[in-house]
């Protein structure tokens, strides 16, 4: 797919505010610093589309754009940042799960990992959340340039080691990095092919 337009839309703090017509929509999620920002700017080869996060855990608010005029990519909060109090766990835990259980047009989540850490529990948790709600996600991983290929399969190979612990059947995956643009077709491409489905 080639990116002919990418405009930043909205930002909202509720569900029901999100742009009401039905064009289809991904959205983008993981942990605070995992590089969801230069992915999305990597994506749309736009240089600061989404803003790359100075202060990890600082914006809760979900943010539409619209990529050539037929898809939202919508940027979701990061999660898992220590510093922020119960409480407000709380209120992002319902404020994201209010997103996936109201946005019909939803065709898939992308979960956003680190390919140099291990299986974490927060990101497992959210991906088992995912598929308990049956809502599709992909897995795609990032910063592979941190790493060598041989060391990269083996990190792949243990997060699907883990996955098939409680699933039968692998989401789908992508290997990137945004520093050096790898991976990028591979996610356009299962974005075009789902979206005329
Ligand atoms: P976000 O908090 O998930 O939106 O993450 P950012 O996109 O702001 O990135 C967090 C940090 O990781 C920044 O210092 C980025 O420069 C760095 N980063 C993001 N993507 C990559 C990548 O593909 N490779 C490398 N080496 N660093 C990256």
């Amino acid at each position: 797919m080639k990116i002919k337009s990418a405009e930043f839309v909205v930002s909202n703090s509720e569900v029901e505010k999100c742009p009401k017509n039905n064009l289809p929509e991904y959205a983008f999620i993981g942990r605070s610093n995992v590089g969801k920002s230069s992915l999305i700017n990597m994506l749309t080869d736009r240089k600061s589309l989404a803003k790359t996060s100075g202060r990890p855990g600082k914006t809760q608010l979900i943010n539409h754009f619209i990529i050539n005029e037929d898809w939202y990519l919508v940027d979701l909060p990061g999660y898992g940042y220590a510093r922020v109090s119960k409480s407000s766990k709380q209120k992002f835990q319902k404020f994201i799960t209010n997103y996936f259980e109201q946005r019909q047009q939803l065709v898939s989540a992308f979960v956003l990992v680190d390919v140099r850490h291990k299986p974490q529990p927060i990101d497992l948790e959210f991906m088992q959340y995912l598929g308990e709600s049956e809502i599709p996600f992909g897995i795609i991983f990032t910063k592979a340039d941190k790493l060598k290929p041989k060391a990269i399969e083996r990190q792949v190979d243990e997060y699907c080691k883990e996955l098939l612990k409680f699933w039968e059947e692998l989401p789908p995956y992508f290997i990137t990095s945004s520093s050096k643009s790898i991976g990028k077709d591979d996610v356009l491409e299962f974005i075009a092919t789902t979206n005329e489905e």
